[in-house]
């Protein structure tokens, strides 16, 4: 059983799989969403680890059960006789009965000079992530899009000094009064760049040349799904997204999914329950199958 991503997704995935004995093979890239940010936070009983610690607890745990982890990138994947052929960028190949794409998304942020630069350190996009480690400082929340109002409202649990940057015009008289009723600050005009001093977030620059202080600023990233391999085995999907049954059983056979490659919203947690009860559900298929190929082979023995 191959499983493409081995970030808590695909590790959570293994490792109930591994327990259950079929032969288990992680291939992973190395390269998990929040690889930039020190600590993982809301994962109970883990909170605080470093992302990378998580995932290297979670490694020697597969391992221990004989599960397999390979360093690498699935490059194709395909129908391969009752299976699925595995191609990785090196060259190596494996076969399987059936796949789990455990591939994450991307965060595509806006242009806006300094912004990645920081990313993960004061520029911040999840609030229940990292709000705690700011909490009551200058927060900044980068807007224009319709849901950012509330999301500016969410970012105000954290503190009680938050503004909102926002196109000139953009907001609707309700939601003026609405930030208002709830003490967040308006900025209004173009952001050209986020400024820094000594290493730390310092400022908003405006078009206008205004510098608006701040310690730390929100975006809500574009969330792109890594789903080369999902689009290329003709997996059904919506607005990019993998159209999937509560289990993670894509559209085409054999081939499941788990973690933020389906689901935008999944944080660790979650993204390791989604491989849990994933696993449970492959291993399930996999012993219907061979009660169909036992019954099979016991009728034409007798
Ligand atoms: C800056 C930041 C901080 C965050 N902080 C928190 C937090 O504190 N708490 C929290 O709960 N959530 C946090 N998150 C969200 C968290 O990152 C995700 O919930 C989590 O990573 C989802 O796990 P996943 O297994 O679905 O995907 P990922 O962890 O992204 O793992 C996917 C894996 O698949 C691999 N991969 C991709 N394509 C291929 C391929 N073709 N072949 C082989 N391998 C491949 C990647 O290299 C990666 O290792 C944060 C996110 C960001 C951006």
């Amino acid at each position: 059983m191959v499983m493409v991503g081995g970030g808590a997704a695909g590790m959570s995935a293994a490792l109930v799989l591994a327990r259950a004995r079929p032969k288990v093979l992680v291939v992973d890239s190395g390269e998990p969403r929040n690889a930039l940010a020190s600590h993982m936070h809301g994962f109970l009983s883990r909170d605080g680890l470093s992302p990378a610690e998580l995932l290297s607890l979670g490694r020697s745990e597969v391992k221990g059960y004989g599960g397999e982890i390979v360093v690498g990138s699935v490059t194709e994947l395909g129908p391969s006789g009752s299976g699925f052929g595995v191609l990785l960028a090196d060259g190596q190949r494996f076969s399987t009965r059936r796949v789990l794409i455990a591939t994450g998304l991307h965060d595509e942020l806006p242009t806006i000079p300094g912004l990645a630069e920081r990313w993960a350190r004061d520029v911040l996009h999840c609030p229940y992530c990292h709000g705690y480690e700011v909490r009551d400082q200058q927060l900044g929340v980068l807007g224009g899009s319709p849901e950012s109002v509330r999301y500016a409202q969410i970012v105000r649990q954290w503190s009680t000094d938050v503004l909102l940057f926002v196109p000139a015009g953009f907001l609707t008289t309700l939601q003026r009064s609405e930030l208002a009723a709830r003490s967040i600050g308006l900025v209004e005009g173009v952001v050209t760049g986020i400024l820094t001093d000594a290493d730390h977030l310092c400022g908003v620059a405006m078009d206008d040349g205004r510098v608006i202080l701040r310690d730390v600023v929100f975006v809500p990233p574009r969330l792109v799904p890594n789903n080369d391999l999902l689009i290329r085995l003709g997996v059904m999907e919506d607005a990019g997204w993998a159209v999937k049954d509560d289990a993670g059983q894509t559209t085409v056979p054999g081939v499941w999914v788990a973690g933020n490659v389906a689901n935008p919203r999944a944080q660790v947690i979650t993204a390791a329950g989604e491989g849990s009860t994933t696993a449970m559900a492959i291993n399930a298929d996999l012993v219907d199958q061979d009660v169909r190929n036992a019954v099979q082979a016991f009728t034409h023995d007798i």
